[in-house]
C-alpha cells in the first residue's frame, strides 16, 4: 500500500494530442476538510486507507497540492442533449487528476469534480455543491454494491466555498474513479467537426487502453462499436432491473465502458410506476424509466454514426440491434432471477409484465415487493397475506400468484432454496432519495457527516439483513414531502 507521495502515474489520455484535452490546475478552496473517504476505492489504487487521516490528504483533493507524477486536464467532448446536438461541452467542471497504475496493472483514472473553471466552462462556475456531490458520492458505491458497472467514489472534500445555485450552498469536490471517463460524446466531437483522423486516434486508444483483446482481431473499430453496444445493453437491463433511472441520459453522459457515468439527477423508483420522471427539469419525460432501453439504442445509434468513418455500413447497422438484443435478454434474465426462476419457459416475459401492470395500478414498493416475494409459499397460499398486501386489486394479485405458483411448480422450484436466490438478486436496500436527503441535511446544516458513511457502509451489502438498519428499508413516511431533483447542482 502506497502513500500519497508514492502513487504510480501513467497519464495516457495527456499523451494524445493537444486538440483532446486542456491542460488547467485546479482552483482550490480554503480550508479544506475531508468529508467521507471509501477505503475500498483507495484499495483499488494501492492507496493506504490511513493516508486519509494525514492533513495533506484534504490539500490533494481539493486541488491544493497536486500529487506528484499528475498531469491534470479537461477532457474534450460534446454531445446530443435531450436530442440536440450541442458542438461542444467537455469537462466544465471535472478535471482528470492523472491516470494510476496499480500494482495489478490495472489503470484508474482519479478525476476530481467541482475543481473550478476549464476552458469546457461555458457559463458554469466550475463548481459542484455538497448536496449533489454527495449524492453522486453515495450512488456510485450503492450502484457496485449491487453489482451495476459505475464510476468509483474515492472522497469529498468541502472547504470554505459558497456556490450559488436557486441560493447560496456549500460547494464541495468529489474524487471519482474510472478505468476510463471517454464517452459516447468523445467520438461524435471529432465525427460533427470532420475530424476523422481523431476519430481514429480516439478508437486506437480506447481499443488499446480499455478494450486491448481488440486489438489484433479483423474489423477492431466494428467489434469495438459492436461490444460497447452489448456492454450498454447489459447496463440498461441492469438499471432496469433495480427500478433506477438516470436522469440525463445524453450521449455526453454515456461511457465507452458501458458503466453508470455522471450522476447529476438519478432515481431509485420506489412506488412501482413506468413513467416515473426522475429528474424534474425534464419536462417532457424524454428520460422516464420506461423509455431509458429506447434511449439507450438512440443514444447507440448516435455513437454509430460517429464511429461511421471508421467501420463499414453493415456493421454500423447491425449495432443498435446488438444493443436491443442484449437489452431484451439481460432483462429477462434479470427478472426471471428476480422471481426466483431456474430455467426458460414461454410465458415467462408475460408472467412478468403482468406483474409489472398490477404493482403499477398499486403503486406498489418496486423494492419491498420482490423482496418480499422470497417469502411466497406455494402450498400455503394464505401465509402470502403479507405479500398480496401490497396490492390493492386483490383478485389481480390473487390470479398472478397462482400463475406464479404453477410455473415454479412445473420447474419444481424449491421455496427453501428459492428464498436464498432470491435474496442475492432482490436488494433490502437501495439508496432511496429521503435516505439521501437525510444525510445531506446533516451534512449542510450541522456539518455532521456521519450519515454518509452510515450509508455508504449500508450499501456495500444491500442484500443482507442488517437488523439494527430496518428503517432504512422503509419508503418514505406517508404525506412527506417528495423530493424534488433537478439538474440544478
Ligand atoms: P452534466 O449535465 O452535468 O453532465 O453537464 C453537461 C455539461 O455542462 C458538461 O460539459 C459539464 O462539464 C458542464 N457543467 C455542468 N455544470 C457545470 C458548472 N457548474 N460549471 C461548469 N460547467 C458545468
Ligand atoms: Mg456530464
Amino acid at each position: 500500500m502506497n502513500t500519497l507521495e508514492k502513487l504510480s502515474f501513467d497519464n495516457t489520455y495527456a499523451r494524445l494530442p493537444d486538440g483532446f484535452f486542456h491542460r488547467v490546475q485546479p482552483t482550490p478552496f480554503p480550508n479544506p476538510q475531508v468529508v467521507s473517504f471509501n477505503s475500498a476505492a483507495a484499495e483499488l489504487i494501492g492507496l493506504d486507507p490511513e493516508e486519509a487521516k494525514r492533513p495533506e490528504f484534504a490539500e490533494y483533493f481539493c486541488g491544493a497540492k497536486l500529487l506528484q507524477g499528475s498531469d491534470p486536464l479537461a477532457m474534450l467532448y460534446a454531445g446530443h442533449q435531450f436530442g440536440h446536438y450541442v458542438p461542444q461541452l467537455g469537462d466544465g467542471r471535472a478535471i482528470l487528476l492523472g491516470e494510476i497504475r496499480n500494482a495489478k496493472g490495472e489503470t484508474w483514472d482519479l478525476q476530481l469534480k467541482g475543481a473550478g473553471l476549464t476552458r469546457f466552462s461555458r457559463d458554469g462556475d466550475g463548481r459542484a455543491v455538497l448536496r449533489s456531490t454527495i449524492r453522486e458520492y453515495l450512488c456510485g458505491e450503492a450502484m457496485y454494491g449491487l453489482g451495476i458497472p459505475t464510476t468509483r467514489s474515492l472522497c469529498m472534500v468541502s472547504g470554505e466555498e459558497i456556490v450559488w445555485r436557486e441560493r447560496p450552498e456549500p460547494g464541495a469536490m468529489l474524487l471519482r474513479m474510472t478505468p476510463s471517463h471517454v464517452r459516447f460524446g468523445s467520438f461524435e466531437v471529432f465525427f460533427y467537426r470532420g475530424q476523422f483522423n481523431n476519430l481514429k486516434i480516439l478508437a486506437d486508444y480506447v481499443i488499446q487502453h480499455d478494450y486491448p483483446h481488440l486489438a489484433t482481431v479483423d474489423n477492431p473499430y466494428a467489434q469495438l462499436l459492436h461490444e460497447v453496444a452489448v456492454r450498454t445493453g447489459e447496463l440498461i437491463a441492469q438499471w432496469q432491473a433495480v427500478g433506477w433511472s438516470h436522469g440525463v441520459m445524453n450521449t455526453d453522459n454515456m461511457s465507452i465502458l458501458g458503466l453508470t457515468l455522471d450522476y447529476g439527477p438519478y432515481g431509485f423508483m420506489e412506488q412501482f410506476n413506468p413513467n416515473f420522471v426522475c429528474n424534474h427539469s425534464d419536462h417532457h419525460g424524454r428520460y422516464s424509466f420506461q423509455n431509458q432501453p429506447d434511449i439507450g439504442y438512440w443514444n447507440i445509434r448516435a455513437l454509430a454514426k460517429a464511429m461511421s468513418p471508421l467501420i463499414e455500413e453493415t456493421e454500423i447497422l447491425a449495432a443498435p440491434d446488438l444493443y436491443e438484443k442484449t437489452m431484451v435478454n439481460t432483462y429477462a434474465g434479470l427478472m426471471r432471477k428476480k422471481l426466483g426462476l431456474i430455467d426458460i419457459h414461454a410465458g415467462d416475459d408475460k408472467l412478468v409484465t403482468d406483474l409489472l401492470n398490477i404493482m403499477d395500478s398499486s403503486r406498489t414498493d418496486y423494492t419491498n415487493f420482490f423482496r418480499s416475494l422470497n417469502q411466497f409459499q406455494q402450498d400455503s397460499p394464505n401465509s402470502n397475506a403479507k405479500i398480496k398486501d401490497q396490492f390493492i386489486h386483490r383478485e389481480a394479485f390473487d390470479d398472478w400468484s397462482a400463475r406464479y405458483c404453477k410455473r415454479l411448480q412445473a420447474e419444481n422450484n424449491q421455496d427453501a432454496e428459492r428464498q436464498l436466490r432470491m435474496n442475492r438478486s432482490n436488494p433490502k436496500y437501495i439508496l432511496r432519495n429521503h435516505l439521501v436527503q437525510e444525510a445531506i441535511e446533516q451534512a449542510t446544516r450541522q456539518n455532521d457527516f456521519a450519515e454518509i458513511d452510515r450509508l455508504l457502509h449500508l450499501f456495500t451489502d444491500p442484500f443482507t439483513e442488517q437488523p439494527d438498519m430496518e428503517s432504512y428499508a422503509l419508503p418514505p413516511a406517508s404525506g412527506s414531502e417528495p423530493i424534488v431533483v433537478s439538474c440544478s447542482s
